[in-house]
């Protein structure tokens, strides 16, 4: 059973951004509803106000602009940014991982910006996101604020975002555009599931930039690599920054294992491709 709410439906940004000011502290927003909704079944959540962002026409943006990078929308679909012909092109890690994030029905309605203010620490969206260097651009009725999304995301599903605030748009910037990498998802299952461990990684020109995901409370981004780094260089930094741990999935040990066979299979694909 789902416990009573108000649902609310507005039409622009600035009505949303309005109502917020006012009753955020009450209210969840949500776009795809993928994940609010099972929270709020499940008793982990009771807001007694809903915001449902897709009629906000603004809020559907998915645009590459040579100079800005790629913009994706809030209400952006993961099937929206899988589908699309720059994405594949340019942000190819981005299509892989979109492209293993549940299925596709489900990513017909989950958004890439409901992905990433959920925080889960298993999150398909974050890790190729943070390679790429995506920022958060978030609104409230006074004005917007821009960070990288390493900041953003805090702690396992915690993020900095205010009731007043919603996340309007993620923005990847175009300096790595184009890169050579891959993103590798360890599941239970060989069908959909959730990642017990994924890494995502791009090279380009002189350097390497490796993220990893499910290995500690929040995606870890690891300094960037020259281009000349060592696979043990990698794995050894890796193992540093993770701090994996033992849960209904995987056990710790097997975790940090697998950031290690993924760090040798990207830099043996990253290589191939250069
Ligand atoms: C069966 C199933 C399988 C799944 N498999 C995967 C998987 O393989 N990989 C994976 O990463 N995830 C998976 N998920 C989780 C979920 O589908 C994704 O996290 C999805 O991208 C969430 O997007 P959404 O638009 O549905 O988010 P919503 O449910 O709309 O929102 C999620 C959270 O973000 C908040 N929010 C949403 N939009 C905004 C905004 N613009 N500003 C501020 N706050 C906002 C909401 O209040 C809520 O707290 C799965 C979920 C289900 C139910």
């Amino acid at each position: 059973m789902l416990q009573d709410f108000s649902y609310h439906d507005p039409r622009s940004l600035a009505e949303a951004l309005s109502f917020l000011a006012e009753h955020g502290a009450d209210s969840a927003v949500f776009s795809g509803g993928t994940d609010l909704f099972v929270t709020i079944r499940a008793g982990l959540t009771a807001p007694r106000h809903v915001v449902n962002l897709k009629g906000i026409e603004e809020l559907h943006r998915l645009s590459w602009d040579e100079t800005e990078g790629l913009t994706i929308g809030a209400c952006v679909t993961v099937n929206q940014l899988v589908d699309d012909p720059v994405v594949q092109s340019r942000f190819p890690i981005l299509h892989h991982a979109g492209s293993e994030l549940a299925t596709f029905q489900l990513r017909n309605r989950a958004t890439v910006v409901g992905n990433i203010v959920t925080a889960s620490p298993c999150g398909d969206m974050s890790s190729p996101l943070l390679v790429h260097g995506g920022e958060v651009v978030l609104a409230s009725a006074s004005g917007e604020r821009r960070m990288p999304l390493g900041e953003f995301i805090t702690g396992v599903k915690r993020t900095i975002i205010r009731p007043d605030e919603i996340v309007a748009r993620i923005v990847v910037p175009p300096t790595w555009a184009g890169a050579a990498g891959g993103y590798e998802k360890l599941k239970r299952i060989k069908g959909h599931d959730l990642g017990v461990v994924a890494v995502a990684m791009i090279r380009h020109r002189d350097a390497i930039r490796v993220s990893i995901s499910s290995a500690a409370p929040t995606p870890v981004l690891l300094p960037d690599f020259p281009a000349s780094a060592s696979i043990a260089d990698i794995q050894k930094k890796a193992q540093e920054m993770i701090s994996p741990i033992d849960d209904v999935r995987a056990t710790a040990e097997y975790r940090s294992f697998m950031v290690n066979v993924f760090i040798k299979r990207l830099m043996d694909s990253v290589e191939a491709a250069s």
